[in-house]
């Protein structure tokens, strides 16, 4: 080589030096913090709203079968074929709490503390090396108030001692804290368009997640929690709480009667729900499952979302009513119960034993632009 050759060659060798030192300098104990640009359209774009879609969306509004048997064909879905499961009775004692339902009609286990065995659960997922993720957004005034108590208790209870990827979408990566995670976990940052009103940005959510899937989550984990931002996580989080699509219980409306539970009511809207039915009401505040199943949540709940933009209607908690509707049709495979996602304004009754994820104060006027 001669001495041009050497000199650029030194410098390449510098520049990739520095590069990395710089990454590894701004990234909490080591873990690299990848910051991604990502184009979000507004709702009502003139574009015309399908053409912001991802072009597998379309098939009568559901994802095609045949590409996704193509997909896996081809191996694409990390957990494809590659977690057992184990029996349910060899894991869930149900009569451990009788005082509570524990087990739905169509004889899914509703998850409470002191159902599981904990010790043969996390045998269990260690052995196959599990990597579970966590979508969170944090928009606007969410990233100052919230982002940063939700992280860190998370890095803390979240599937302690299995690996785990928190995607955590902003609209401003500036701004997104410096938070330590612990060596298993990781932290990639994505920086999402911000719509005007809250509404919009909760409702948005369901087509981020989807196209992230698509894109590189479903290479990345086994399964996928999907969570808001305004509430902290105070014990454990852990593998009892894995499924194929897994379901929160709302912790005000689990004791209630189904007629009293506020789906959408009108027929208009693609969320409606008649009187006399439904199961539970759900909280959109936590759901999860592997990346198929949510990837399928998603796109059928944007669906129902943009037929009611289209239709002129919103339905009554946004997303939440969607994702209501979606469950009615498509049954959680696991539910948890109101121990897993808690809000302490109903005071602490005797059954709930455990709280893991309490809901922080709502201080709408604070963080939300239009109220
Ligand atoms: N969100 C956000 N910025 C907003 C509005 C919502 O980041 O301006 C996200 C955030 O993750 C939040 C979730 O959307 O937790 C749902 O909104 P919110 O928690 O206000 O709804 P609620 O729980 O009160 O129904
Ligand atoms: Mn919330």
């Amino acid at each position: 080589m001669n001495v041009k050759g050497k000199v650029v060659l030194s410098m390449l060798v510098v520049s990739t030096v520095v590069v990395v030192f710089w990454e590894y300098v701004n990234s909490p104990e080591g873990s690299f913090l990848w910051i991604y640009h990502m184009k979000i359209p507004e709702f009502g774009d003139s574009s015309g709203q399908r053409s912001w879609w991802p072009p597998s969306w379309f098939n009568n509004g559901t994802h095609s079968s045949q590409e996704e048997d193509t997909e896996r064909g081809k191996g694409k879905w990390r957990n494809e074929d590659r977690i057992e499961e184990l029996q349910l009775w060899d894991w869930f004692n149900p009569k451990n709490r009788p005082e509570v339902l524990t087990v739905t009609p169509w004889k899914a286990p509703i998850v409470w503390e002191g159902t599981f065995d904990r010790v043969l659960l996390e045998k269990h997922y260690a052995n196959q090396k599990i990597t579970v993720g966590l979508t969170v957004f944090a928009v606007g005034k969410y990233m100052d108030h919230y982002l940063e108590d939700f992280l860190e208790s998370a890095n803390r209870y979240f599937m302690v001692g299995h690996r785990v990827i928190f995607y955590v979408m902003v609209d401003d990566a500036s701004r997104m804290p410096v938070i330590p995670m612990g060596p298993l976990h990781s932290l990639q940052v994505f920086e999402v368009k911000p719509e005007k009103r809250w509404q919009d940005i909760s409702m948005m959510r369901m087509k981020t997640i989807g196209e992230h899937i698509l894109s590189h989550i479903r290479h990345e984990v086994d399964f996928l929690f999907c969570m808001d931002v305004d509430q902290v996580f105070q014990d454990n989080f852990g593998v009892e709480t894995l499924g194929q699509l897994v379901a929160q219980l709302q912790a005000w409306w689990y004791k209630a009667d189904h007629d009293k539970f506020t789906y959408e009511r009108r027929e208009l809207s693609a969320a409606y729900i008649p009187f006399g039915q439904g199961d539970f009401y759900y909280h959109a505040a936590i759901f999860g499952g592997t990346p198929i199943r949510i990837l399928n949540l998603t796109q059928e709940c944007f669906e129902g979302i943009l037929q009611d933009k289209n239709n002129d209607i919103e339905a009554k908690w946004h997303d939440e009513s969607h994702l209501n509707k979606y469950f009615l049709s498509n049954k959680p495979t696991k539910i948890l119960s109101p121990e897993y996602c808690w809000d302490y304004q109903i005071g602490l009754p005797s059954e709930i034993k455990n709280v893991k994820v309490a809901w922080q104060t709502k201080e709408y006027n604070l963080v939300r632009s239009n109220v």
